[in-house]
């Protein structure tokens, strides 16, 4: 069925980069098999799910959403992609993104843009806008993202789906195409809170091998989503990011975000203002440490080890070669970060750019622990904005970076966050934004589920 509803919506939507339908089927039978000989199979066995593609997949294509991955097929898969094969689920195939994961739109897809569900006319946000599409469109029941500064909840944010940011080192970064490796976080896309919590605890769960895999079982997320749905909040104290309120979400958001607020407190909820002095600085900070660790980790795509690899004629240098490679197979905003990193990280400038934002990282995280020492989770809009038109926000880069004021601070401090849909405005959904202690996963999603 799910198929069926790709051939007949994907031409229009674009949510997949590669659909691969004869995998499905055969993973479908599969699970058939392990039933019939009698294997105990887990909650999500037999249900289908798309993978972002930034994913290694076994011997299906992975692109990062890059030309200079165009045609790689990896000879192995991903720790989260094994965890999803060994629970019997079905992946239908890879979904699009903006290219290696840096954008708020998928605008920056080297294959062409999603479009929103919603309204076609409007972007489906990113860099997981392939993902939550699917998810949003019918095209399949659950997905998996990335999150580095907000691709997996601004996207549920406005295409009107629930997206999850787990604890950093909840969810295994081992065969993930690496952007940002501090921040880096794969996580659920679902149409519902106990959808995630579902697909969370399958993809959960140390891995030995992620050096930065926390060893630690997956906090009880379903349990907690369960009990969350029940509605009652009494004895949750939730705080209202007081500097947020001056940064500008626009009136149908801030609307939205108020009505969100009265209902948590009918739910017996506590709601409290606190102050997060150094959120103002999360941006800045976060766009010289993802482009720090973006100019490193990038630098493997030199057109000898994967994919792409241009004008090697017998007689150019490597050096050249490798050049010619990385201007054809890199887009503008990729090569933007690779340059604005290499300059942040050379010496001279190391500590003036990288070490400051890294201090201003840890002021952030202060931060957190202090208003987590005062409230059980803290509350917000999503993004400060519902769903643009294409074109809106790719002229300038700042315009497109503001899409993540909101979930940037999370990832420098690396708790859990989750955006759940919480109305809409002008016809387009609005997301609620729940943010959690690190390894309190569970606490977020029994907050987020009593919203629906
Ligand atoms: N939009 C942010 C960026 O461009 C976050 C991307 C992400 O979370 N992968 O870096």
């Amino acid at each position: 069925a799910h198929l069926d509803r790709i051939a007949a919506v994907d031409a229009r939507v674009h949510a997949f980069l590669h659909v691969d339908a004869d995998g499905a089927l055969a993973a479908a039978r599969a699970v058939d098999a392990r039933r019939a000989a009698g294997e105990a199979l887990g909650p999500l066995a037999g249900v289908p799910v798309a993978v972002k593609d930034v994913l290694c997949t076994r011997g299906v294509p992975t692109t990062a959403g890059s030309k200079i991955l165009e045609g790689w097929r990896p000879p192995y898969d991903a720790t989260l992609v094994a965890r999803l094969r060994e629970a019997g689920m079905v992946i239908l195939g890879k979904t699009n993104m903006d290219e290696f994961a840096m954008g708020s739109s998928t605008e920056y897809s080297a294959y062409g843009p999603t479009r929103n569900p919603w309204d076609l006319g409007r972007i489906p946000g990113g860099s997981g806008g392939g993902s939550a599409a699917a998810v949003a469109g019918y095209e399949a029941p659950l997905a998996i993202g990335t999150d580095t500064g907000g691709s997996i909840r601004q996207p549920g944010a406005v295409t009107g789906t629930v997206g999850v940011k787990p604890t950093y080192g909840g969810t295994s970064r081992y065969g993930l195409v690496a952007f940002s490796s501090s921040l880096d976080t794969p996580g659920p896309c679902a149409r519902t809170v106990t959808d995630a919590a579902l697909l969370h605890a399958v993809i959960g769960g140390h891995d030995p091998m992620d050096s930065t895999s926390i060893p630690a079982p997956v906090p009880p997320v379903v349990e907690a989503a369960r009990r969350g749905a029940s509605g009652d909040l009494s004895g949750v104290r939730l705080g209202v990011v007081a500097e947020f309120a001056g940064d500008g979400a626009e009136p149908g958001v801030a609307a939205v975000f108020r009505d969100t607020v009265a209902r948590l407190t009918k739910l017996g909820a506590e709601i409290v203002e606190v102050s997060c002095p150094h959120f103002a600085y999360a941006l800045p900070a976060y766009y010289l440490i993802a482009p720090s660790e973006c100019s490193s980790n990038l630098a493997r795509f030199d057109g000898v080890r994967f994919g792409l690899r241009t004008g090697d004629d017998g007689q150019r240098s490597l050096e050249e070669v490798m050049s010619m490679t990385r201007e054809a197979g890199f887009g503008a905003e990729v090569k933007r970060r690779i340059i604005l990193g290499a300059y942040a990280l050379s010496s001279g400038y190391y500590d003036a750019y990288y070490g400051q934002a890294q201090k201003v990282r840890t002021l952030i995280t202060r931060d957190f622990t202090a208003a987590f020492g005062r409230v059980d989770a803290l509350i917000s809009p999503t993004t400060p904005f519902v769903a643009f038109p294409f074109g809106a926000r790719t002229s300038d880069p700042y315009q497109m970076y503001l899409a993540d004021l909101y979930t940037i601070p999370t990832n420098l401090y690396g708790g859990p966050a989750i955006s759940v849909p919480a109305g809409l405005s002008d016809g387009l959904p609005v997301g609620l934004q729940v943010m959690a202690p690190t390894m309190a996963d569970d606490r977020m999603y029994r907050v987020a589920a009593a919203l629906e």
